[in-house]
C-alpha cells in the first residue's frame, strides 16, 4: 500500500517536472521535445493507472462495508474481520457498536411505550370506579321519590368518591413533578428527630383509631443530609402503610442508627408482612398485593417514597416475611 502511495506521489511530481521542462524547452530541439512528450505520456498513464487502482480499492472497500453492515443487521457474525488490523475491520467495529446502540435505544423505547400504556390503563382503572359511582348516585339523587335521609346518604357517598378522585389526582401530580425534576429538594444537615416528628404527627390519629402504639428511639442530636418536608412525606407513606397493614392493637417501632456514610431510619411493624415473591415489586408504580384489595390505596406510596429518598442520594429497602411484620430501612447520607 505504502509503495503504491510513493509511486503515485513520485508520478505526480515527475509529471509536474515534465510539464515545467516542456515550457522551458518549448523552443528546444525536436529530440528533446519528443523525449519529454514520451515521458509526459508515460507518467500520465501511470497516474491514470493508479487512479483506476484506487477507485477499484475504494469500490471493494465500500461494497465490503455494505456487506458487513447487512450481515450485522441480519444478526450474522463479523468476528473474522474484526480481528484484523485493517481499515475495514475498524469501520465494521464502529458499525457494530452503532448498531448495538440503536438496538438498545429501540428496546428502551419499546419498554417506555409499554410502561406508558400500563400507566394509562392503571390511571383509567383508578378513575373509572369513583366516576361510575358518582354517576350512579347522581342518577339516584335525581329520582322523584327519593327520601331525605337517602339523599343525605347518597350525597355523602358522592363526596367520598370526589375526595378519592382528588387524592388520586394530587398523588399523580406529586409523582409526575418529582419524576420531571420540577420539585427541587432542599437538602441540608437537618435533625432527624424533627423530620420524624412531622411524619409521626400526621399518622398518630389514624394509628390511635386502631389502637396501634408508635414508639420512637432516636438521639435528638442525630443529623443527616435531607429535605425535611419531602423526607417526612416519604417516611409518612411508610408509616401510613405500617398502620394500614397492621391489625388493631399492633405496634410500630421507629429506630434511628448512625453509620459512617448513612443514617438509617428503621420503621418496623407487627403487621401482615410481605410475601417473599412480592418484595421486589412493592416499590413499583401502581403495584399492590392481591390480598390488600379491600384496603384503600393506589400503589403509589412506596414508589414516591423511594423516589424522594434516591433523589437525595439515599436508598430504601425492606425485610419482611408473610405473617411476621415488615421492617423498612430508610438510609440518608451523612455527607453532601
Ligand atoms: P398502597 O399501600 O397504596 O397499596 P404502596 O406503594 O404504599 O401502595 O405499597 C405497595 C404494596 O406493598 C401494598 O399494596 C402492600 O401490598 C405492600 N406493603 C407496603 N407496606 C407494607 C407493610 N408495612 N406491610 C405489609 N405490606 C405492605
Amino acid at each position: 500500500m505504502k509503495v503504491i502511495k510513493y509511486i503515485l506521489v513520485s508520478a505526480n511530481v515527475l509529471l509536474l517536472a515534465c510539464g515545467s521542462l516542456f515550457v522551458f524547452y518549448e523552443n528546444g530541439g525536436l529530440i528533446k521535445q519528443v523525449l519529454l512528450t514520451v515521458l509526459f505520456l508515460f507518467f500520465s498513464i501511470l497516474n491514470l493507472c493508479s487512479y483506476l487502482y484506487f477507485r477499484r480499492r475504494f469500490i471493494n472497500f465500500s461494497s465490503s462495508i455494505c456487506n458487513y453492515a447487512e450481515n450485522i443487521i441480519n444478526g450474522g457474525s463479523v468476528k473474522n474481520i474484526q480481528n484484523k488490523e485493517t481499515l475495514s475491520s475498524k469501520a465494521v467495529t464502529e458499525l457494530e457498536k452503532m448498531y448495538r446502540i440503536i438496538m438498545y435505544r429501540l428496546e428502551e423505547n419499546k419498554k417506555d411505550k409499554k410502561e406508558l400504556q400500563k400507566m394509562v390503563s392503571e390511571i383509567t382503572h383508578q378513575i373509572k370506579t369513583p366516576l361510575s359511582n358518582i354517576n350512579m348516585y347522581c342518577g339516584m339523587l335525581s329520582e322523584k321519590d327519593i327520601l331525605p335521609e337517602q339523599a343525605v346518604q347518597f350525597t355523602n357517598i358522592i363526596k367520598q368518591q370526589l375526595l378519592k378522585l382528588g387524592f388520586l389526582l394530587d398523588t399523580l401530580i406529586k409523582s409526575s413533578r418529582l419524576e420531571t425534576d420540577m420539585i427541587k429538594l432542599k437538602q441540608a444537615n437537618n435533625k432527624i428527630i424533627e423530620t420524624l416528628a412531622v411524619a409521626v404527627n400526621n399518622i398518630i390519629y389514624k394509628a390511635s383509631h386502631k389502637n396501634i402504639e408508635i414508639s420512637v428511639e432516636c438521639n435528638p442530636l442525630e443529623r443527616a443530609y435531607h429535605d425535611v418536608k419531602w423526607t417526612a412525606e416519604a417516611i409518612g407513606n411508610i408509616l401510613d402503610n405500617a398502620v394500614k397493614y397492621t391489625p388493631v392493637n399492633g405496634k410500630i417501632y421507629i429506630l434511628v442508627n448512625s453509620g459512617e456514610m448513612y443514617t438509617t431510619i428503621q420503621v418496623k411493624d407487627t403487621g401482615k408482612g410481605i410475601k417473599a415473591e412480592h418484595i421486589n415489586d412493592i416499590f413499583k408504580r401502581f403495584y399492590r398485593e392481591e390480598d390488600v384489595s379491600g384496603t384503600e390505596g393506589l400503589g403509589l406510596g412506596l414508589y414516591i417514597a423511594r423516589h424522594i429518598i434516591t433523589l437525595q442520594k439515599g436508598y430504601i429497602y425492606v425485610n419482611s416475611e408473610a405473617g411476621k411484620g415488615s421492617c423498612f430501612f430508610i438510609c440518608l447520607p451523612n455527607h453532601f
